[in-house]
């Protein structure tokens, strides 16, 4: 999932992306990927699963409970024995094919947990905000963060990359300079981070983390590759440091909503995306209520009013 484009004309996005959906395609040697037929504006042409290794492989994020592109997945192996099936989070876009893969293959399923959100639900929020969501989701093994699974000439490194998604996974593939990066860091667009699922404080740690590890290219959830994907993750940072700002500055003029902060920040914003850029927004007031810096009252929420904090 995805995004809010606004403030982002400091982030070169790249979308140059035309793989058509169920078409097999290497990326590197012993990686190939394929689109699932889901394009949308939080998902881009669709989510791309990915293959690690030959002969026994690893499945990463076998994609939505999609009748055709479980198909083409199943096909793209045939031959081949799934040793392994790695979900870098249980948004539903990326996790109810797996027990269909797992089905047919018999591989080990490993996450970092089932799908909760990032902080316990305020009264009266609902699944509304929740239905995302992949509740049915159990992984065989959990991951923890640091950990390395090897297969057959491939290993994967558990990145644990929360803020998208409270259970975000990227996975490192050793001996390369390749991040699975998930839908934490991806090319054609920045990260939608909304409670109850994501949190703003999370994911910033998330992408410090990400800043001073080695891997260079993201190969990510939606989209092409990230290219000097340092650097890009520089950006972000950047991008969500100036929204967080231009929300701040806002407030200084007086108390306000949701609905305001929106209107002055996303110019221009797809109106489809109005509820995510919305989230967006409640994520960064949550951080900052809990930083002391805005005030509201009781819990943030998505219909409250915020004010700068006195002091
Ligand atoms: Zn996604």
């Amino acid at each position: 999932m995805i995004m809010d484009n606004s403030v982002s004309d400091d982030i070169p996005f790249d979308k140059s992306f035309d793989l058509p959906p169920g078409q097999v395609d290497e990326v590197m040697p012993g990686v190939r990927r394929l689109v699932a037929p889901n394009p949308g504006p939080f998902t881009f042409t669709g989510t791309v699963t990915y293959i690690v290794g030959r002969g026994k492989v690893a499945i990463i994020d076998p994609g939505p409970e999609h009748e055709s592109h479980i198909a083409a997945v199943l096909d793209a192996v045939r031959g081949e024995t799934v040793t392994h099936i790695f979900v870098t989070h249980t948004h539903r876009d990326h996790s109810p094919a797996v027990p269909y893969v797992k089905a047919a293959t018999g591989a080990t399923v490993l996450a970092e947990g089932p799908h909760r959100p990032a902080r316990p639900l305020h009264i009266g929020e609902t699944k509304r905000l929740d239905a995302g969501g992949d509740q049915n989701f159990r992984p065989d093994r959990t991951l923890a963060d640091g950990e390395t699974v090897s297969g057959d000439g491939w290993a994967l490194e558990a990145v644990a990359t929360p803020g998208h998604c409270a259970n975000h996974m990227a996975f490192a593939l050793h001996g390369t300079d390749v991040l699975f990066s998930g839908d934490h860091v991806m090319a054609w667009a920045t990260s939608v981070v909304a409670p109850p699922d994501g949190a703003m404080r999370d994911y910033m740690q998330s992408l410090f983390k990400l800043r001073v590890r080695p891997e260079r290219i993201y190969l990510p959830g939606h989209g092409p590759a990230v290219r000097d994907a340092p650097r890009f993750v520089e950006r972000f940072i950047a991008h969500r440091e100036a929204r967080q700002a231009a929300i701040l500055h806002r407030l200084a003029k007086g108390e306000t909503d949701i609905p305001t902060l929106v209107r002055a920040i996303y110019i221009g914003l797809d109106p489809r995306l109005v509820g995510a850029a919305s989230l967006s927004v409640l994520a960064h007031l949550e951080d900052l209520v809990a930083s002391g810096l805005v005030a509201t009252e009781g819990d943030p929420s998505i219909g409250g009013t915020y004010r700068a904090a006195a002091g």
